[in-house]
């Protein structure tokens, strides 16, 4: 509605692993199709793991 915009920060979005089954924003976002993967930056599921277990310092799930 406005300039007014977000951008999602790959280096810490984990595509929700480590926390839900799928990623949360492109479920609750009311526009449907408005939160895509970026497809300049693939990451698999153990990327996406590696990334949350740097982030929370844990171990995986
Ligand atoms: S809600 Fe999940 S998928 Fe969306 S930006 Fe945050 S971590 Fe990434």
């Amino acid at each position: 509605m406005g300039d007014v915009f977000y951008q999602i920060d790959t280096e810490r979005c984990t595509e929700c692993i480590g926390h839900y089954e799928a990623p949360t924003c492109q479920q609750v976002c009311p526009i449907a199709g408005t939160i895509i993967s970026d497809p300049h930056n693939p990451e698999s599921e153990e990327q996406l793991w590696d990334k949350f277990v740097q982030l929370h310092h844990a171990d995986k799930i």
